[in-house]
């Protein structure tokens, strides 16, 4: 715990912003530096639209039944697209570096870490043999679709909720971690929730669900949209927002790397999480689930949970569509 504070330093470091300001920290005196913005910061005037209208009937969390037992690591069936991977030798995996205890880089090592990217190597596991059989792509929540459309990546595990609206660009797995949306704010406010924060500013990144719940909530917010988590963190420190609201697992994050802030109020979304896939990779849905049961089956599941999210409930159980 001790390395905490120096990871924020470093991350604030390695973002190009100056050293953080802890929210609660009394005001330096006699300076006249205006404390810089991250880029691309955007105040929404009205909610992100959100774009193809999805069924009515669509269960998100519904996904593809595996057929048949996994097949050993290393002899992935011919002709699909496990088999394109296991030739290439890695898995090309799109994950986080900016959010702490899900997908961050370690300082030390440089290493990416975390929750989403232990998963992700569980793939890479399952077809290669190797867990370090995976090339990392960094994206932002903004980048994750199209990152998949593009065929940048193989599969996204980056703490993206399923939702119908994403279903008809991408494929999801089953719901590997159940998350849902939460309020940040410094330790010294007297915010209670999302209720409270009618007409405040509240950060959450470009392209996720977040800033759609906060454009949207009833209590009216100024939703306040930038590129990556780390952003939001900085602006709180610097009194540039009042709140950062997104899933109860980055928030988490957050609070353990800065003392100075608190996680308030109950969830007021649910945001269960699946590993994204290129839609014409129905067989690589199949596979990963099928593998998904036997994380959650064998207690690695439970092991990688504990590793970086503490006491590991029941596993997310699997729903099919038929
Ligand atoms: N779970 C939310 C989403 O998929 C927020 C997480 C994120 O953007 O990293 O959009």
């Amino acid at each position: 715990m001790t390395r905490l504070p120096l990871v924020t330093a470093l991350l604030a470091v390695a973002l190009g912003a100056c050293a953080p300001v802890p929210s609660a920290a009394p005001p330096i005196g006699g300076g006249s530096a205006v404390a810089p913005r991250p880029a691309d910061v955007v105040e929404l005037t009205e909610p992100p639209s959100t774009a193809a209208v999805p069924p009515a009937s669509c269960d998100p969390t519904a996904s593809l039944r595996p057929v048949g037992p996994l097949p050993p690591a290393g002899q992935m069936p011919a002709g699909t697209t496990m088999a394109r991977v296991q030739a290439r030798g890695r898995l090309i995996a799109g994950v986080d570096q900016n959010t702490y205890l899900m997908g961050f880089r370690n300082p030390f090592s440089g290493e990416l870490e975390g929750f989403d990217v232990d998963m992700a190597r569980e793939v890479a596991r399952a077809i290669l043999g190797d867990p370090a059989a995976i090339q990392f792509k960094v994206l932002t929540s903004e980048e994750r679709i199209p990152a998949l459309e593009r065929g940048d990546v193989d599969i996204v595990v980056r703490t993206m909720t399923v939702t119908c609206d994403r279903w008809q660009k991408v494929n999801f797995s089953t719901v590997y971690y159940h998350a849902g949306q939460r309020v940040l704010v410094p330790s010294n406010s007297d915010v209670t929730g999302i209720d409270a924060l009618g007409g405040k500013r509240v950060c959450a990144t470009k392209g996720s669900s977040s800033l759609v719940n906060v454009a949207n909530a009833p209590s009216g917010p100024i939703a306040v949209s930038v590129p990556n988590w780390t952003d939001c963190l900085v602006m709180l420190q610097q009194g540039q927002v009042d709140a950062i609201s997104t899933d109860d697992t980055i928030l988490a994050g957050f609070a353990a790397q800065d003392p100075y802030t608190k996680v308030v109020g109950p969830q007021f979304t649910a945001e269960p999480y699946g590993m994204a896939f290129r839609k014409p990779d129905e067989d690589f849905v199949r596979f990963v689930n099928a593998l998904l049961e036997r994380l959650r089956a064998d207690g690695t599941w439970a092991s990688i949970h504990r590793r970086w999210l503490g006491a590991p409930p029941a596993p997310p159980a699997a729903v099919y569509r038929d």
